[in-house]
């Protein structure tokens, strides 16, 4: 028995190790890819034939020869099958439909209201429904696969802790299976927006990583070597809860000063309004349509692309908070790059050089010589696609 199972591994790692090559190098033919990884040609021959007979690869044409036969050329078919990647913020839940190379064909946003708990799981199972009714049948999907705030488990599906959405101990990988009957990953959103930015983005390169999102909350990714650091109960990385100030504002972890409340949307939300109600002069009111329920993080950037001074002012601030937190991470971690991410993050250029500006001159040279501070590669997209991320990889290994 045991013999059997360990040629099943090694057939399924060298079907995984064809297909990934083909994902990179194709169109490339049967020969070439032995060549490349010193595998018989019988090996590429089987897993060649079973990925074609998945649909994953398909042949398109022949090449040049070598004085023998043409070698026909192999390609990746992304669109052979498909996969859904939802994402639950602290505010909305996005849903997408996406190929094998995490390209979004379809892609729909739902605000999540007040709702909290069980009503947040309730709503996300409407919004699956709905969304998977045009489809005949989830035959030719992937998988499904979640991605949220807070402490995942994620080899079990569980959300053990979202404080925001009061989720406690959720276990929606099986909740999700037993509804769709469709495997269902369920892993922490940062952590599989890094993921993408690794095998889909520009970072690819980077061993020592980490991406920082700063949206309706402030999370972090760790990459260490190559790996997601998940600490030992899954919730490393919870960069919003580490305190800046002990006699400060009250988290909703029950905690008092944490960095979240200093950097995140609401943080510069109640900035905004309290800097108008006291009649500071801004573009921002305008832009909102003269109603302060219109100011989004969306506004904000805007007034920021008009060198508006309120909103500046606020972003400099902002900058500096998350700059603190940035230099006890370089000064922890050391790490090649941070990627900066989120609603508050996309396209603001200026977050970045204000960052950059405060980590260089606070955190010492040693960590800071070469360090790439950059915004994310996949702009908010990165949502889903980091859902994505998250099954590619488990299921046919694409690597990092
Ligand atoms: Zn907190």
């Amino acid at each position: 028995m045991r013999r059997t199972g360990d040629l099943k591994l090694i057939q399924e790692l060298n079907r995984s190790i064809v297909l990934d090559t083909i994902r990179h190098y194709g169109p490339i033919s049967r020969s070439e890819i032995a060549k490349r990884h010193k595998l018989s040609p019988t090996t590429v021959t089987s897993a060649v034939s079973e990925l074609i007979r998945d649909s994953l690869v398909s042949e398109v044409g022949t090449g040049t020869s070598n004085g023998g036969r043409k070698p026909i050329l192999l390609q990746f078919s992304p669109d052979s099958r498909f996969l859904i990647g939802i994402s639950i913020s602290g505010s909305k839940i996005t849903i997408a439909e996406m190929n094998l190379e995490a390209k979004v064909r379809k892609k729909e946003v739902f605000t999540i209201k007040r709702y909290q708990g069980d009503q947040v799981i309730a709503y996300l199972l409407q919004i699956m429904e709905q969304f998977v009714l045009p489809y005949e049948s989830l035959d030719n999907c992937v998988g499904i696969s979640i991605v949220t705030q807070g402490i995942v488990d994620s080899d079990n599906g569980v959300i053990r802790y979202n404080p925001k959405l009061k989720l406690k101990d959720i276990p929606v990988k099986e909740i999700v299976e037993s509804r769709f009957h469709s495997k269902t990953w369920l892993d922490n959103d940062t952590n599989a927006y890094l993921l993408a930015e690794k095998s889909i983005g520009d970072f690819s390169h980077y061993q020592n990583m980490i991406y920082v999102t700063i949206g309706d909350g402030l999370g972090s990714s760790i990459l260490v070597n190559g790996s997601i650091y998940r600490g030992f109960a899954g919730g490393a990385g919870e960069f919003g809860h580490t305190t800046i100030d002990r006699t400060g504002v009250r988290c909703d972890c029950g905690n008092i000063g944490c960095l979240e409340n200093y950097v995140s949307w609401p943080a510069i939300y109640a900035k905004l309004l309290s800097a108008l109600a006291k009649g500071k002069q801004s573009c921002i009111f305008e832009l909102a349509g003269h109603d302060v329920n219109h100011i989004s993080s969306a506004v904000f950037r805007q007034a920021l692309s008009q060198n508006d001074p309120l909103a500046e002012s606020i972003l400099e601030e902002t900058a500096s908070y998350l700059a603190s937190g940035l230099v006890n991470l370089v000064h922890l971690f050391n790490p090649e790059a941070i990627i900066l991410g989120g609603e508050i993050a996309f396209e603001n250029e200026l977050l970045v050089s204000k960052v950059t500006e405060y980590v260089h001159e606070y955190a010492h040279g040693i960590f800071t010589e070469g360090l790439a501070i950059r915004l994310n590669s996949l702009g908010e997209d990165v949502e889903v696609v980091g859902a994505a991320a998250v099954v590619l990889q488990d299921t046919f290994q694409f690597s990092l």
